[in-house]
């Protein structure tokens, strides 16, 4: 008989409401009055459920309940085990102590995020062989039952420790994992590329989700050639636009995919990913580095994808065989033509101290085996430090000559940017699960709009910040890109990053990330084109008098009826129109004005696109900037 077995009457299913059975056998000596048996379930990557159970009210959802041996007295009390700290939803106040119990005792990575059904022992006590049967969503008392986490998976884990005695340590009695499954069908993804040449075959790739964004279905197909079929809405006055419905008579749903467009000898083509997830080794985090890219890969269906896991979580306990993880998956996954990778990190903790902030960076690199560097004491001295200034990680990266790049993440309201390091920062992110923080006239601004105008993306720019614009996830559930993000229960969108690229190799997604050939969108594959002079997003116009004017060309073609497109210029909208419910929008505005620079930068300007359509989906243009001669 093992010493724990979870079980379910029925199956499973994500987001439901369900019963399921923890069986647990003791062993070893016995467990006095006042120690307790405690069954903790794995919730890391879905930090927004907050389905405790409760032993209160037997009519009420979530009610759980146990039997033992008679004669003894059984209490119940749900609770979560956070490596943040305390206090949880339920109120209860938890030291860094337990959870690096739970820790040490599971070896889960740096990530812990607990529900704890503890069972104490009011009078009598607890025998070998003896055994308690916990039921979650007991509906013997009228309960509909209790909610089941919302990501499918093959292996939900429970653990089962007790303490002995009152204040005696968590010992490790047995395991069990039961599956979840996906729920039915709700919605078809399809994924179509944005950029196709004439005569060429074209892929279309679908995804059936549940409720919840799991994949139910995938289903790869080869369409023929776009051209002849296109309808004739030519978008930029020249090329003409594709979107293809798919039905899947199986499943009873159908999706449009995202624009296509038909270019002659295309000189970039188009391609979409995510470098902004983190994954187990990151706080919160449950799926591996190589689930991560399997997700980008197969579900969120991108053409590349960068794990970007906290330097703290990497470096602690064992950093150097967490970051051979991250380099082995990035390895693993990388294939010219299907899918890229770019191995990298994020530095989240560095200068914490009063004074010393400068933000969250993400690094990336070209290379498949550079080194590792962390900044963060963070976990109770279980990490390790080489460094603490931006400065010094940039000193400590040269030297060893590898290739990287630095993207800045403004969500987290602490961008210095008087802290740039000009050399290698590129990019900066418009917007990930936190919100916008381009700005602060945005519709979803980061964090409740919290967000200092100074460390915005735009404030960069404003101080001739010359950076490029990424949007991602910043999810912690290692599911980079999807649908609907449950590990921080906000319901909010992804974000995407699309790029400009000649092919579909590391080498040439790092060099359009590197030379700014970007742009940003709450996830809807939105294809846009913006110039001014001739010079694409990212790039740079140098003007042949001061006074000569710029000719901005914009167009677009959604993903859902347009609503407004705005032209920022160096800090303000310089124009805007209106989208009137169309799919496509092409304009030529020319600016004749003589150019007034920025004020910290008087011979520099800059131009960028914002896009909105219906339904919430926005997109960002790189900037191009503007050169006045001397
Ligand atoms: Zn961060
Ligand atoms: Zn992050």
């Amino acid at each position: 008989m093992r010493a724990v077995h979870v079980s379910s009457p029925e199956p499973l299913i994500a987001g439901s409401l369900a019963t399921w059975e923890c069986r647990i056998v003791l062993r070893g000596a016995p467990v006095e009055g006042g120690g307790c048996v405690k069954i903790a379930y794995d919730l890391r990557g879905e930090s927004g459920y907050n389905a405790f159970p409760q032993a209160t009210d037997p009519a009420a959802a979530n009610f759980a309940s146990v039997t033992g041996p008679d004669g003894v007295e059984l209490a119940l009390e749900g609770y979560r085990s956070h490596h943040n700290r305390p206090p949880d939803d339920s109120g209860r106040q938890l030291g860094d102590t337990e959870s690096y119990d739970w820790r040490d005792l599971l070896g889960i990575y740096s990530s812990l995020n607990l529900h704890v059904l503890a069972i104490r022992i009011m009078s009598g006590r607890l025998e070998a062989g003896d055994e308690l049967r916990a039921t979650f969503g007991d509906t013997s008392g009228g309960s509909p039952g209790m909610t089941v986490p919302g990501q499918a998976k093959p292996d939900w884990r429970h653990w089962v420790c007790v303490e002995r005695a009152a204040g005696a340590p968590l010992e490790l009695l047995g395991g069990d994992t039961v599956i979840v499954h996906p729920g039915p069908p709700e919605r078809l993804v399809v994924v179509a590329p944005s950029i196709v040449a004439p005569e060429e075959e074209v892929p279309v790739a679908h995804v059936a989700l549940d409720a919840c964004g799991n994949p139910v279905r995938r289903v790869r197909v080869q369409f023929p050639a776009a051209a002849g079929e296109a309808d004739d809405s030519p978008m930029d006055g020249a090329n003409p636009l594709d979107r293809i419905r798919i039905e899947d008579q199986r499943l009873g749903l159908s999706g449009q995919s995202n624009p296509i467009e038909v270019v002659e000898e295309p000189r970039y083509r188009l391609f979409w990913g995510e470098i902004h997830g983190h994954t187990c080794l990151s706080d919160g985090g449950q799926r591996t580095p190589d689930q991560f890219y399997h997700w980008g890969r197969d579900t969120a269906l991108l053409d590349f994808a960068a794990i970007a896991d906290h330097d703290f979580g990497i470096a602690l306990y064992d950093p150097e065989k967490h970051w051979q993880m991250v380099l082995d998956a990035a390895r693993d996954f990388n294939e010219s033509g299907r899918f890229v990778t770019l191995p990298g990190w994020e530095i989240s903790h560095a200068g914490e101290a009063a004074g010393q902030r400068y933000g969250h960076k993400n690094v990336y690199f070209l290379d498949d085996d550079p080194p590792f560097f962390t900044s963060s004491t963070y976990g109770g001295g279980r990490a390790s430090v080489d460094y603490t200034h931006i400065e010094e990680l940039v000193e400590l990266l040269e030297r060893v000559r590898v290739s990287f790049m630095l993207v800045d993440h403004t969500s987290h309201m602490q961008t210095d940017w008087e802290r740039f390091v000009p050399e290698y920062t590129r990019l900066v992110e418009v917007y990930s699960l936190f919100g916008c923080s381009e700005a602060k006239d945005v519709p979803v601004p980061t964090g409740a709009g919290r967000i200092p105008e100074q460390c915005t993306a735009r404030a960069g720019l404003d101080r001739g910040r010359m950076v490029g614009f990424t949007a991602g996830t910043d999810s912690h559930m290692g599911a980079p890109a999807a649908w609907r993000e449950t590990s921080f229960g906000h319901g909010k969108v992804p974000g995407l990053t699309a790029v400009w690229a000649t092919e579909l190799t590391r080498h040439a997604i790092f060099d359009a990330l590197w030379h700014r050939r970007t742009y940003a969108t709450r996830g809807e594959r939105i294809l846009l084109h913006t110039a001014v002079n001739g010079r694409m997003m990212g790039e740079e116009v140098l003007l042949p008098q001061p006074e000569a004017p710029r000719r901005v060309a914009i167009a677009v073609a959604s993903t859902a009826p347009l609503e407004r497109i705005d032209l920022i210029h160096n800090g303000a909208t310089l124009a805007s129109w209106d989208g009137g419910g169309n799919w496509e929008f092409a304009v030529e505005y020319e600016h004749t004005e003589p150019m007034a620079g920025l004020a910290a930068e008087p011979d520099l300007g800059y131009y960028y696109a914002r896009v909105f359509q219906d339904g919430g989906g926005m997109a960002w243009s790189s900037p191009t900037w503007v050169i006045r001669p001397c």
